[in-house]
């Protein structure tokens, strides 16, 4: 079970939801939070209550862990409150980026580099290099530079120390989360509606009632068996259990050239797909829905290969930890009461990556990030030290 965020822009007050997943990896909503502060410095307030209400209906209630979709939400208050793990989540920044890719730029060898480039702006170590980089190289692409710069620039170093400070959790929620997202703005955030967005009272009516029955029908008709030919078709068709569904056989992967990935189609045995920048968020499949700027099923599916096959390059928090591991190595404290202090965290640090990696077999967690035969940053990247 995991938390997540969602923040509708067309809301003037931030709507959060809580979600847990079913056994089809569907995104099931059990508790809304509306605020009336869009920055996230309030969620002391309500964060308490909320895990007060959740143990009053099941003392048991444990989350595997928590995503956060806003770096500047206090991890520190959902860890105490919901003891457990805190992710950073990425999804909603993948989206725009590609979204806004999408409609600014008309070419889409263009569109691939340039979302490529954008995911190494977030990896790379010397994230100000990386986004000069960036922006001379795509100079001749105004609209996206002028949107990026107006809506990016002055939150990248947020998200960076976030990526830095957080675990990333890895694409298969993100799908489930865009599947909840989706429909929230199908049903809800409809252009007949639009009357009403900025009533508060219509929103907790509507979440309450009309929302809240769709998954209460889709319960329904999933234990009963009633009523399936009613049941909406998207609903069991998230890309993260549409991509269960594709064998192995069907990915047809070079792990000498990592540069692109082939994916049969399940219905057209002839077609393939091609996947860009595989293994990352960044990457980019050319199958239609893919190409609305959605997270598709060949995505995760190559995503969870190149992880199960650890063919993909440390994240930033590993590299960083690394980082610090290599330099307490080289300057040891003379005092024995510091360097007992040292390797006491050593020791935790290491528990906690044993209980990283359990995420990650259970989904929650992006530990490695991608492999490019010829990035320009891989140089400043090394592999982990073996920890025994
Ligand atoms: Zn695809």
């Amino acid at each position: 079970m995991i938390g997540a965020a969602s923040f509708p822009p067309c809301l003037q007050y931030p709507l959060c939801t809580l979600l847990v997943f079913d056994s089809c990896q569907n995104a099931i909503p059990v508790a809304w939070v509306i605020t009336s502060n869009s920055d996230g410095q309030d969620v002391h307030k309500w964060m308490g209550s909320l895990v007060e209400r959740i143990r009053a209906k099941d003392p048991r209630w444990r989350p595997n862990a928590f995503l956060l979709d806003d770096p500047s939400f206090k991890a520190l208050t959902v860890r105490e409150a919901f003891q457990c793990r805190v992710l950073l989540c990425l999804w909603h920044v993948r989206r725009s980026w590609i979204r806004s890719l999408l409609k600014k730029c008309y070419n889409f060898d263009v569109q691939r580099e340039m979302f490529k480039y954008l995911g190494r702006v977030l990896y790379c170590m010397r994230t100000m290099d990386a986004i000069e980089e960036f922006m001379q190289i795509f100079v001749d692409q105004c609209a996206f530079m002028d949107y990026f710069r107006a809506r990016w620039l002055p939150s990248l170093e947020l998200w960076v120390n976030g990526m830095r400070t957080l675990p990333v959790s890895n694409q298969e929620p993100h799908a489930a989360l865009e599947s909840y997202h989706l429909r929230l703005k199908s049903k809800l955030f409809n252009e007949l509606q639009a009357a009403s967005w900025l009533r508060v009272d219509w929103l907790v009516h509507t979440l309450t009632t009309e929302f809240h029955s769709l998954y209460w029908f889709e319960q329904y008709t999933e234990e009963t068996g009633y009523f399936r030919n009613l049941r909406e078709g998207s609903f069991s068709n998230n890309s993260w259990y549409r991509a269960l569904l594709i064998p192995d056989d069907d990915v047809i992967m070079d792990e000498e050239d990592l540069r692109i990935v082939k994916v049969f189609s399940l219905s057209d045995r002839g077609l393939a797909y091609t996947i860009w920048n595989p293994g990352s968020e960044f990457a980019l499949c050319d199958c239609p829905w893919s190409r609305l700027g959605n997270l598709c099923k060949h995505v995760i599916k190559v995503g969870i290969l190149c992880r199960n096959r650890h063919v993909a390059r440390p994240s930033l928090a590993a590299q960083t930890y690394r980082q610090a591991l290599l330099s307490l190595l080289q300057n040891l404290p003379d005092d024995p009461i510091v360097l007992d202090h040292a390797i006491l965290h050593v020791t935790r640090m290491q528990q906690d990556i044993k209980g990283l990696e359990d995420l990650s077999n259970s989904g929650l967690l992006q530990p490695l990030t991608p492999v490019e035969a010829n990035s320009q940053i891989a140089d400043s990247i090394l592999p982990l030290p073996q920890l025994h």
